[in-house]
């Protein structure tokens, strides 16, 4: 049952004074229910009470913690219909996608698990008292990874699951052995409750402390407040950069300034090499339809900007994904705000003198966003740097270069990105070998001959990239790397065997791999 509260702990509240409601974007309904923003009291509350339950939740074992996490991804899915019908009428996505994203939300909570029972992510690392070592003895030195405390997770409105309450953010901290306290995101509050209740659920039967998950809503107030209160240790985002820049600034403002792992915006350029683009110019421009559109564009890796060297083939090329994406219907998107944010960047983008739009908009209605494709000169592009900015839905700029030398200056001028796509032939990639060394130096992940959507979750996954993709290229939030947003290293220096922690005791009762004396071993 949904009933608009807050959760301190197990606890629910309704102090506040603020009514949030929630809509369906499909018919511009609104929900029968009244959703409480917390007030301030109970932001201390929530954020002491997991204070509180980090000194019990951080000394809990790694199976206790993988139990937890499984036990999520159950109640997750002894939600059944309830919580699939509800994030499609929050959403506006279709029963599909959500049930896709339901089974990566578990998906992620049960790699995670996984992680835990295996262990050796903890990098364990060992190196052995030198006593007789002059001119001085080397002490007895131990590192490993250790859980930092609270941690604020912002919901993300284009994964109401996979990106929200018991998303990749949540889940790594959880594993790591940090309490969370979720900010649901205004556009799925009823699903934001539903998966609360199902972590509290969890957190009961598994016998977590009370505190380790607490949810809040509300507006930028409460996000302001979570972050600068003392009792959090970091935060994760997804969002627009104006946000994540805000969270940032507030974060290092405080007296003792926190990391802020936010994932901002991105174009993903795809860089369509000549000979790629002669051989295969009608399916690329299918293959890349096809991507620009999935899910009405709300993908952090929605390709929005293409890169090509001017010839016959890339004005067919052009023509192709211009009457493709004219024969995708406009979508729903994912708040009225959002469509409304997509029809205004994309006028903007092609009121600009220098962008002519090469597809037609058909009738829009207010929630809907329909895609649409426009070109610029590489010169233009070059020298206006705001037209490399996202627009966030389905819309791509094709840039056209000149000849190679062009094609390496737009690459060389764009800013990070989360992910890179070259569309080449063998002889392509020897032929600009600068151009895509170039694109590797902007992105977290560079792609060859596929499409940016549709992000893998898995160990060796980067969903990361240079600013302003996010706000610290060197981690991840997809994939179990995650975990080390939340983590810091600690060293234990000529500490008796037995007073250290057991992935860091001589006998490994763990199993682990660990590096000792510099030799990876399990011994
Ligand atoms: P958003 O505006 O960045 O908001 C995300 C969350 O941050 C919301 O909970 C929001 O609260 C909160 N927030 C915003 N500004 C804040 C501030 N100054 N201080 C504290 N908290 C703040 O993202 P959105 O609502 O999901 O969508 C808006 C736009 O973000 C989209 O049109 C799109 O351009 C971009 N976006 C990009 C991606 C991506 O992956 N690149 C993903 C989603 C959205 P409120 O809801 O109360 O404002």
């Amino acid at each position: 049952m949904i009933t608009g509260a807050n959760f301190i702990g197990s606890t629910a509240s309704k102090e506040g004074e603020m009514i949030l409601t929630a809509f369906n974007p499909a018919d511009l309904t609104s929900f029968p229910e009244q959703f409480y923003a917390a007030d301030m009291d109970e932001i201390q509350a929530a954020t002491q009470l997991a204070a509180d339950a980090f000194a019990t939740y951080k000394s809990t074992t790694p199976t206790q913690r993988a139990n937890f996490l499984e036990t999520i991804a159950d109640e997750i899915i002894a939600l059944g219909d309830e919580l699939v019908k509800r994030t499609c009428q929050e959403s506006g996505l279709p029963e599909g996608r959500i049930m896709g994203e339901r089974g990566r939300t578990c998906n992620q909570l049960r790699s995670f698990a996984s992680l835990l029972k295996e262990g050796s992510w903890v990098n364990a690392i060992i190196d052995t008292a030198q006593p007789d070592r002059t001119p001085v003895p080397k002490p007895d030195l131990r590192k490993m990874q250790v859980p930092i405390g609270p941690v604020v997770v912002f919901g993300a409105s284009n994964f109401p699951l996979a990106f929200s309450t018991a998303g990749g953010d949540t889940a790594s901290e959880l594993a790591a052995g940090n309490p969370v306290i979720v900010k649901g995101h205004e556009s799925h509050l009823g699903t934001n409750e539903l998966v609360s209740r199902a972590i509290l659920k969890a957190a009961e039967k598994t016998g977590m402390p009370d505190g380790v998950f607490s949810m809040v809503n509300g507006g930028v107030e409460v996000g302001q407040a979570l972050v600068k209160d003392p009792d959090v240790m970091a935060v994760g985002f997804t969002g627009s950069l104006k946000a994540g820049k805000a969270l940032t600034k507030a974060a290092n403002e405080r007296d003792i300034p926190i990391p802020v792992y936010a994932e901002m915006g991105s174009v993903n350029p795809v860089v369509i090499l000549p000979e790629k683009l002669a051989t295969d110019t009608n399916s690329l421009a299918k293959q890349i339809a096809v991507s620009v559109t999935l899910g009405v564009g709300q993908f952090c890796t929605n390709p929005g900007l293409l890169i090509s060297i001017d010839s016959k083939s890339l004005e067919q090329f052009a023509q192709a994904l211009s009457q493709a994406l004219e024969l995708t219907a406009p979508g729903v998107m994912l708040n009225k705000g959002i469509a409304e944010n997509y029809r205004e960047n994309r006028r903007r983008r092609i009121s600009n003198q220098a962008v002519t739009s090469t597809s037609e908009v058909g009738e829009e209605k207010d929630n809907e966003g329909q895609a649409l494709l426009a070109t610029v000169s590489a010169a233009d592009f070059m020298f206006k740097s705001h037209l490399h900015e996202e627009v966030f839905g389905p819309f791509a700029l094709l840039v056209k270069c000149q000849n190679a030398t062009e094609l390496l200056g737009v690459i060389s001028m764009l800013e990070g990105q989360l992910t890179g796509t070259v569309m080449a032939t063998e002889s392509d990639l020897k032929d600009h070998a600068p151009a895509i060394e170039a694109l590797q130096s902007k992105v977290g992940r560079i792609l060859l001959n596929g499409v940016p959507t549709g992000v893998e979750v898995c160990a060796a996954m980067h969903h990361g990239g240079p600013f302003p993709a996010t706000s610290d290229a060197k981690f991840t939030s997809v994939g179990t790397d995650a975990i080390y947003r939340f983590t810091r290293p600690i060293c234990y220096q000529n500490w008796p065997h037995n007073a250290l922690p057991a992935a860091l005791q001589n006998g490994n009762s763990l199993g682990i791999w660990r590096l000792v004396n510099g030799e990876r071993t399990k011994s």
